[in-house]
């Protein structure tokens, strides 16, 4: 069974740059503008033998409704429908936000397996850095660079091994 695994995460984190690096290629749009990523991005990647499938996102248009202070992009959510399973991208140098919680809450309510992955950690201490983000009970958090590539590998094969 080849995978399909969705980026998810607020503006800026670091999804598109980690789909570079799992499809490597440089398709998807990185940018230092949050929320550049518009649409989802397909791309194709593999680890060995192991095929798998990611779907980069335009990440969480924070919309003003009734209360509801920012409201999941529905591409996201038909990404999470669409995925086997989610890679869930925070920023470790910016540390937990009220939406990564917002999003860590929606994710939980899914069946779908989720990795939480704390991006930015590039000469930074991986313990300290990945703490805070036990709060979201959506399992140990793994530390990443995805500019840099540091854990990435490590974070693939984790998803993999469940397929
Ligand atoms: P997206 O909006 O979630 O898709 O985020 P992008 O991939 O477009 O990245 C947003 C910004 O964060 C860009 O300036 C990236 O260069 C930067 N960035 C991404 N990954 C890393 C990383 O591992 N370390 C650092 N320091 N910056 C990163
Ligand atoms: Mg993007």
């Amino acid at each position: 069974m080849k995978p399909t695994i969705a980026l998810v995460g607020r503006p800026n984190v670091g999804k598109s740059t980690l789909f570079n690096r799992l499809t490597k290629t440089r398709d998807a749009l990185v940018a230092d503008q949050p929320g550049l990523t518009r649409d989802r991005h397909y791309g194709h990647g593999k680890v060995g033998e192991k095929p798998y499938l990611v779907i980069d996102t335009g990440g969480f248009e924070p919309v003003i409704d009734e209360g509801i202070m920012f409201e999941m992009a529905k591409q996201t959510l038909q990404a999470i429908d669409e995925a086997d399973a989610i890679v869930f991208i925070v920023d470790g140098r910016n540390g937990l936000t009220p939406q990564d919680k917002m999003i860590a809450n929606r994710l939980r309510q899914g069946d779908r397996p989720v990795w939480v992955a704390v991006n930015k950690i590039e000469g930074m201490n991986s313990a300290i850095m990945t703490a805070e983000f036990h709060e979201f009970g959506l399992g140990d958090p793994v530390a990443i660079s995805a500019s840099h590539g540091e854990g990435v590998r490590h974070l693939i094969n984790e998803i993999l091994e469940g397929f």
